[in-house]
Formats: structure tokens, sequence, C-alpha cells
């Protein structure tokens, strides 16, 4: 069983204060959150430095992402080291993900810049039914949208600055690696949580 934060922006997204190394610090210095998504908007450069600064300790996993500005809405996709390739429609996005054994989740289907309803249209592998910028009634929204379509549900902070990270979680019955970690989300080993403590 480990806990993560799954949707964490570092500088190399342009609207965050995040970097890599106070990352890893409140990784290696939190009690239970041990693993963390990197997902910066269309880039993956963040993911690269964060790795690779984490590499250090064997206590903690970065699974290395992208949220994706796609032409119907934002989309995480968690497992990979590149950019899909273009043009980012919903659906080459998941395609991309399928091909190369990634996890796509919908990002915060209820807030600006998410695919609302549509997301239906979708073979994604999941929902983010609990993001930490999204309002309780949004984040409800989502977990009802993730039911009805028969898909797990995923947590993550969506934090753009130090003090918002890991304020949400997901338990997932996974070891510390990656490989298990993507495995987990996909069977819908998870549970999501706001992190106390
Ligand atoms: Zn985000």
């Amino acid at each position: 069983m480990i806990q993560a934060d799954l949707h964490i922006h570092t500088v190399y997204s342009s609207d965050s204060l995040i970097q890599p190394k106070s990352l890893v610090d409140m990784l290696v210095a939190h009690s239970f959150i041990k693993v963390a998504a990197v997902t910066d908007h269309d880039s993956v450069r963040g993911c690269r430095a964060t790795v690779e600064l984490a590499a250090a300790y064997t206590d903690i996993l970065i699974i290395s992402g992208v949220e994706v500005s796609t032409t119907g809405g934002d989309m995480l996709v968690l497992g990979t080291e590149e950019l899909p390739p273009k043009p980012w429609t919903p659906e080459s996005v998941v395609d991309y993900g399928k091909s190369i054994g990634a996890v796509t989740i919908v990002a915060h289907p209820f807030r600006e810049y998410g695919m609302g309803d549509l997301a239906r249209k979708y073979s994604v592998d999941a929902i983010e039914v609990l993001n930490g910028n999204s309002s309780t009634s949004a984040n409800n929204e989502a977990k009802a949208l993730a039911k009805s379509m028969g898909l797990p549900g995923t947590a993550g902070s969506d934090a753009h600055q130090v003090s918002e990270l890991f304020r949400v979680n997901a338990k997932i019955e996974a070891n510390l690696n990656v490989e298990s970690v993507l495995k987990a989300i996909k069977k819908g080993s998870l549970s999501t949580q706001v992190s106390k403590g």
C-alpha cells in the first residue's frame, strides 16, 4: 500500500512555483505520502529533473507524466517520459497512452478546461475525482461521472506552490515502482481522500 499525489506542477509549468528539489524534499520529509506524479502543462521537462533528484532516495517514487491541453479539455497522462504526438485531440492522447502502457485520466472534468460530460466519449483509464483546486461540488460531480462510466477515480493536489502539495492523496494497493502503480490505477485498486496529519 502506498499513498500518492497524482497531479503536481513544477516550475516547468509557467504558472507554478514548485522547484523539483522542493518537491523531492517534501516527499522525503512526509510521513506517509511517498509517491508523486509530475504533470506539468504540456511539458515533460520537470519529470526528468525531478526523477534525477529523487534517484538518491530509495523510499520515494516519482511518476513521470504530463497534463495535456487537448482540444477537448485537460487530460493527465501518467507513465510517459515523452509528450504525445500532435494533434492533441482526446482520442489521439488516449491512443498514445494505450500504445505505451501509460494511464490516461480526465483532469478535473467539471472545472475550467475540464471535459465535462464529454469525457464519456473517450476510452480513458480513469477520472480525477478529487482535485485539490476544485470545489467540493465539482469533485462530487466528477465522482458521479466516474461511477456512471465504471471507471476508477484518482486524486491529485494540482499544486502550483509548495504549501498546496499533498493536500489530497490516493491510497493505492501497489508497490513502490511505476509499473505497479499504473497497473493498480487501471484495475481501480485505489481510494481517494483529503490528507490529514
Ligand atoms: Zn493541473
